[in-house]
């Protein structure tokens, strides 16, 4: 057995099998793979196989895909069937909500090129008449997908792998990593069977590898514990049922013609179905699902089941009988109730492990069959090429931060889990474990009515509306009930004043002797003077966006980075190891995350001075915040009332407006002053949606929609934030990249009831042309706006699009940057 290695993937399950074999296809040849017990003995034996397409993450639609074309290739490389049967897959829809969803689904899919079809009622009874319905609205069907077997898929790219030269080792656990400064030294134990279980042994062997991948399935708790850091990824109980032989299935298979059903799914009934033997499979995403090892799998549980809870889905199993009736007096013959990973948002946690070098994470997987294939193609990009061809962000380990825990991972899994089939409206907002980050202002915001959104744990409004308003109910996939609120606030930005509250923010304080030339080397713009402001782009190796800062220059060494609230930990990790790498060349640098020292509140409208100058405590208080006191993009520190205020002269709204950063402790304060001062200048509380419409009008580009690791700021159109003169990390891969897709804003005349949501297709009359990144509600231009990327020549303003929304297509057309006040006159007006 092998004791070095470039790679050593953990876990042979069916996505450790997948990296390992990716590996080794992009060019690694000295890649291992160790599995504690045999290869799919995880949660890989017991998955029902299913290959779903649908999916409303682009990054992930992306991946679905890429493994249900992979796996249709593997029997010609290695011989091995792997189980393929590509019945396709009906998603019914019981409602014209759903259907909605589905329309919107679509929308996604067509960017990503995946194939699908509706179908109506009559069209499903004509091919299927086993099933159901009257009751529906109607189908989506997708006819290249279907279902696979687990273990096959697994076993035949082991042999590919295998064939590639990876060497695979089962009955190896992996005990502990160091890491030695430039590479990890596992210690593995061989396991050996006592008793029936899987026991360590006195043998083990330590193994130095250049880069670890853990794919540890339900073991991810004792990994994460191993590794010495957190993930949210703890599994949940996840049951199907086998029936008996349906004698109207086996007639129905007889007749001329009649191939297998497709995987019929009952979103509104939290189940699927599939054909088995001339009978049924059962599976549900029920309620009150509990999440299991939250502490680690004991070792008395191998390729174990739990035991069925009839009770849990005695509910979706009727809506099985109503749905096909014939099944009705099929009895049960087999039945799986297993561990299934988990986190909270449902997506896998999938990238470079949190403070650690070359220690890549591939955990949480609740699709990990469906995944597999194109999470081992995208992570062997990201590993071998330094970056991948879609932005991996939406799955990146560091989405959460140091503040997670095990019960707030435990809880959010279970709730991840009964969600599977909800309608997952844009405007969707999760209610467990909440509240749990709240700034100090919380209660008196919720008192005002304030509707709140989840932002890395951290409760931000999304918009307020009168006592008693009920947001669940407002949802939608077209305009919900809070549209109007969002619009009367964007209204009084832009006519009078409101108060924002950003406290979310992430802050982090760069300073020491070599802080200047490393971030003049770690972002693309110019540095600010002392007193100043740039908005700025840390770039990856890739030479595409990793973070978008606004930089204010404290002192001649000392920096104070605001960026996007909900990637705390992404920014953090990515500026420490930069960091880290550099301070050597540069000289001394510190860094410290002070995101929760500070509250922010940004203060925006024409009549934003009038408020400000009643509480402002100067000498001259009307002059404080004239243009030549406090002119754009320069900060002041200043006093409003008792409380100290860092104030930044930026407006992510496009209007005259202030970010008031302050002692987190005093933020009560402050918000008393504010909204006290603002009483008769109509000061309006504003939340994030307004917020959001706002700054598309002004074509502010937004983290992790027009900003993100597979666009460069060059194709992201922000020639004035990068300055070619000087040398810059990924400069040189950001020539290279060259401008494939060019970032865009658009003014659309769409559907009397509906905006875009940011997912939509982008037609030209001559083919598909791109695909929105952000999209709303314009109060300035009174209809709907969005942002996109589209090829450079239809980049050009006035060039008409088309975009689809409700599986029609509506006019749109490129506008000019910054459509409303394009020469920023009411951003830097004097007073
Ligand atoms: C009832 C049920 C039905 C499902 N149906 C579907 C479906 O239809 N479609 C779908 O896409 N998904 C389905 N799933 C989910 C799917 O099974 C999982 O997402 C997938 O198997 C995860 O694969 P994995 O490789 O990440 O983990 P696993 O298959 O659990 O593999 C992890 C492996 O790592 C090994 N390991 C752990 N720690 C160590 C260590 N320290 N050293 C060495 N080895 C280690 C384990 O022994 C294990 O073999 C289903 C799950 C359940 C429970």
């Amino acid at each position: 057995m092998k004791t070095q290695v470039k790679a050593l993937v953990v876990g042979g399950g069916a996505v450790g099998t997948s990296i390992a074999y990716h590996l080794a296809k992009a060019g690694w040849d000295d890649v291992m793979l160790l599995e504690r017990d045999e290869l799919t003995s995880g949660s890989t034996w017991h998955a029902a196989g299913l290959l779903p397409y649908f999916n409303m993450s682009y990054a992930t639609t992306h991946i679905h895909d890429y493994s249900i074309r992979f796996y249709k290739t593997l029997e010609e490389e290695t011989g091995l069937n792997a189980g393929f049967a590509v019945v396709g897959n009906l998603r019914m829809a019981q409602t014209d909500e759903r259907m909605d969803e589905y329309m919107l689904y679509a929308a996604t899919a067509e960017t990503c090129g995946v194939p699908y079809e509706f179908m109506t009622p009559d069209e499903i009874k004509a091919k299927w008449p086993l099933i159901r319905t009257e009751d529906l609205k109607g189908a989506l069907y997708h006819q290249t997908d279907g279902y696979i077997n687990p273990a096959d898929v697994t076993m035949a790219m082991a042999k590919g792998a295998r064939q590639r030269g990876v060497a695979i080792e089962r009955k190896w656990q992996a005990d502990a990593f160091h890491w030695n400064g430039t590479h990890w030294e596992v210690t593995a134990t061989k396991m050996i069977e006592k008793g029936g279980n899987l026991v360590p042994s006195d043998e083990q062997i330590v193994i130095t590898a250049e880069h670890v991948v853990t794919a540890s399935g339900n073991h991810a708790q004792r990994t994460a514990q191993m590794l010495g850091i957190k993930m949210p990824a703890i599994p949940v109980e996840h049951q199907f049922i086998v029936m008996d032989q349906d004698p109207a299935l086996v007639e129905f298979r007889k007749g001329e013609g009649n191939v297998e059903h497709p995987v019929i799914r009952d979103a509104d009934a939290q189940s699927y179905v599939r054909e088995e033997r001339g009978g049924w499979i059962l599976g549900v995403y029920e309620k009150h699902a509990p999440a299991r090892f939250e502490y680690g799998v004991p070792d008395s549980f191998r390729a174990d089941l739990f035991q069925l809870d009839l009770d849990r889905i005695e509910s979706q199993y009727e809506a099985m009988i109503h749905r096909i009736p014939s099944c009705e007096d099929s009895g049960l013959k087999d039945d799986f109730n297993g561990p299934i990973c988990y986190t909270p948002d449902g997506n896998p946690l999938v990238g470079p492990a949190p403070g650690l070098r070359n220690m890549w994470l591939a955990e949480g997987f609740s699709f990990g069959i469906t995944a597999a294939g194109g999470t081992g193609y995208y992570l062997a990009q990201l590993m071998v090429e330094g970056e991948a061809e879609i932005d991996m962000a939406s799955l990146d380990p560091k989405r959460y931060g140091d503040w997670m825990t095990t019960e707030f991972a435990a809880r959010k899994n279970e709730e991840a889990y009964e969600h599977v089939y909800i309608l997952h409206h844009p405007d969707e907002e999760r209610p467990a474990a909440r509240p749990l980050r709240t700034s100090p202002a919380y209660d008196r915001q919720a008192a005002r009515g304030a509707q709140f959104g989840w932002v890395n744990g951290w409760e931000r409004p999304n918009y307020y509306a009168p006592q008693g308003f009920n947001d669940h109910d407002s949802r939608s996939f077209r305009r919900g009930g809070w549209w109007q609120y969002a619009v009367e606030e964007a209204r009084a930005i832009r006519e009078g004043v409101g108060l924002i509250d950003a406290t979310a923010f992430t802050k982090h304080v760069v300073k020491g002797p070599g802080a200047t030339q490393f971030l003049d080397w770690f972002t693309c713009n110019k540095l600010p003077s002392v007193g100043r402001i740039n908005l700025t782009y840390a770039l990856t190796g890739a030479g595409t966006t990793r973070t978008e800062y606004t930089i204010v220059r404290i002192a001649q060494d000392e920096y104070y980075l605001v960026s996007a609230g909900a990637w705390t930990a992404y920014d953090s990790d990515y500026l420490r190891k930069a960091i880290e790498d550099k301070s050597p060349e540069f000289g001394y640098i510190e860094c410290h995350d002070v995101t929760t020292q500070w509250g922010v509140f940004a203060i925006a409208g024409p009549k934003t001075r009038d408020v400000l100058n009643e509480i402002v405590k100067d000498a001259t208080p009307e002059t404080v915040f004239s243009n030549k006191r406090f002119p754009w993009l320069t900060m002041r520190n200043i006093e409003l009332g008792m409380c100290p205020v860092r104030a930044i002269r930026v407006a992510y709204t496009g209007e005259l407006g202030w970010e008031l950063h302050h002692p987190i402790e005093m933020q009560n304060y402050l918000f008393d002053q504010l909204e006290k001062a603002g009483e008769k200048h109509g000061l309006k509380l504003v939340g994030a949606r307004a917020q959001n419409w706002l700054r598309q009008e002004k074509s502010y580009r937004a983290f992790g929609t027009e900003l993100g690791r597979d666009a460069t700021p060059v194709e992201a159109d922000l020639p004035r934030f990068i300055d070619m003169s000087k040398e810059f990390h990924g400069k040189a891969a950001m020539e290279a990249h060259g401008v494939k897709a060019k970032c865009v804003t658009l003014l659309i005349d769409g559907p009397d009831d509906a905006d875009p949501w940011g997912r939509e297709v982008l037609y030209h009359p001559d083919g598909r042309t791109g695909r929105l990144t952000s999209g709303g509600y314009s109060v300035a231009f009174g209809k709907s706006i969005g942002m996109g990327y589209v090829k450079p020549e239809h980049a050009v303003p006035g060039t008409k699009l088309q975009v689809k929304m409700f599986d029609q297509l509506w006019d749109a057309v490129v506008t000019e940057d910054s459509p409303y006040d394009p020469k920023n006159a009411v951003i830097r007006i004097d007073g």
